[in-house]
């Protein structure tokens, strides 16, 4: 009787498989007609009536781990903040889809960690649910460590919503961690406010120039992004080595001259002081107008011996200017002013406000005046990195953020800020020479070298 009991069993398992797999088709349209229609009771019994049919339905199918990657792509290579995502070929039993979140002890089906699994990345919750019980996130308590290797283990613990298990324990290869966020701190000496910069705070200030900066790095994927760790006033009036220029001239000077130890110690000390207690990157002296030192921008060359410090330099007017804190921040990355590129010809493009020019245009670390044609203004520049694998293209309807130098009423030129239209496909770049877009984005694995 036993036997008989197996038998009949099988064959209606069979049965209800094959009848399964013919109603498939049927039961998509039931689907989609009651997602369309308004419901009737016709749809309802017929929803209930396959609903009956696939719970008798006998998976025996293993489920399989699809993909893990990070919050944001499929990469090799991670952000510190990123969660981990956990994709199976099939719905999951929910319940079987755990982790460790009270210590990093290794315990769970899902476990995440740079030691060959000797210890556990400890996780804030439970893994969140989606895509219809086949992805299963997890979120790491604290940041990853930066430039570390690791690995997931999914266990054969998780089981389908049939209670099949994984065929073996599945290891995913290493993904390691980019710390690409760029930390800074503005220092500025306590008379900033007597700048007339415009009336906002300094905050706002800064904010808005890390902001455009960030914005260029966009619009080319640089891969990076600055963050402000905090700004504060400085006053080493105490300064004891203080020179006849003051000791505002000087710590110009001990900013661009930081590889020789011998020329005021003393301020170094105090900007490593000032990094470390902020925990920042760079650091960047917003100086004051007027300090005894010639009014010039600047930053340290990190691309040669000096790659242990990240300074730069802003002259008070210049956190406010469009691209200069994007233009001294290229000269941390590495480039150079030849590295930028210039339109070798004018070309014609037009401005926002219609007004068509015939001129030459450069790129953000280019910064000779040589050529001009239109009204006797110096170039345009587009709020670009030169690179000899970009155009301003069709694809982007040939428009680019861009700034008119014009001539002010007191020397130098000013800029008015525009979207350019060029007539035609526009070269960011023709040689190898003129690629600072290559060292920009290479910079961003390289700021490890600051902290
Ligand atoms: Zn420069």
């Amino acid at each position: 009787m036993k036997i008989f009991l197996s038998w009949f069993v099988l064959v209606v398992s069979i049965a209800v498989i094959v009848s399964s797999c013919a109603e498939s088709e049927e039961d998509k349209e039931t689907t989609a007609s009651t997602d369309n229609t308004t419901s009737s009771s016709d749809d309802s019994s017929d929803n209930s009536t396959s609903t009956s049919d696939n719970s008798s339905t006998t998976d025996t199918t293993a489920p399989t781990v699809s993909s893990i990657s990070s919050t944001t792509d499929n990469q090799s290579k991670i952000s510190v903040t990123d969660n981990i995502s956990v994709t199976f070929s099939e719905a999951m039993d929910a319940t079987s889809v755990t982790t460790n979140t009270s210590d990093t002890t290794c315990s769970g089906s899902l476990q995440f960690s740079s030691d060959n699994f000797s210890t556990c990345v400890k996780m804030s919750s439970l893994p969140t649910i989606s895509n219809t019980n086949k992805t299963f996130t997890l979120s790491p308590s604290d940041n990853l460590s930066n430039y570390t290797s690791y690995k997931t283990i999914v266990t054969t613990a998780v089981k389908d919503s049939s209670g099949n298990t994984l065929s073996s324990q599945f290891e995913s290869s290493s993904i390691t961690t980019v710390n690409t966020e760029i930390s800074v701190v503005v220092i500025y000496p306590e008379n900033i406010q007597s700048w007339d910069l415009g009336g906002v705070d300094n905050e706002t200030f800064i904010e808005a120039a890390i902001a455009r900066t960030n914005a260029i790095w966009n619009s080319q994927d640089v891969g990076g992004k600055i963050t402000l760790a905090g700004h504060t006033t400085i006053d080493f009036s105490s300064y004891s080595s203080a020179s006849s220029a003051g000791w505002k001239a000087d710590l110009v000077s001990a900013l661009m001259n930081h590889t020789d130890t011998s020329i005021h110690q003393e301020l170094q000390d105090n900007l490593t002081s000032i990094m470390d207690a902020y925990s920042a990157d760079c650091l960047i002296y917003w100086r004051p107008y007027g300090d005894n030192s010639s009014a010039v921008n600047g930053a340290s060359d990190i691309e040669n011996t000096d790659k242990y410090r990240c300074l730069m330099q802003l002259e008070y007017w210049s956190m406010g200017d469009t691209t200069i804190f994007t233009h001294e921040f290229g000269h941390l990355q590495g480039c150079f002013h030849e590295n930028g590129y210039e339109s070798p010809s004018p070309v014609t493009f037009t401005y926002v406000d219609n007004q068509t020019y015939n001129d030459y245009y450069r790129t953000i670390m280019k910064t000779s005046n040589t050529k001009s044609v239109a009204d006797n203004t110096s170039l345009s520049e587009v709020w670009k990195f030169s690179t000899p694998n970009q155009t301003i293209s069709s694809s982007e309807n040939l428009t680019v953020n861009c700034s008119r130098h014009v001539p002010s009423s007191g020397g130098g030129t000013s800029h008015n800020d525009y979207q350019c239209r060029f007539a035609s496909e526009a070269s960011l770049g023709d040689n190898s020479s003129t690629d600072c877009l290559s060292k920009v984005k290479a910079s961003i694995n390289t700021f490890p070298y600051f902290r």
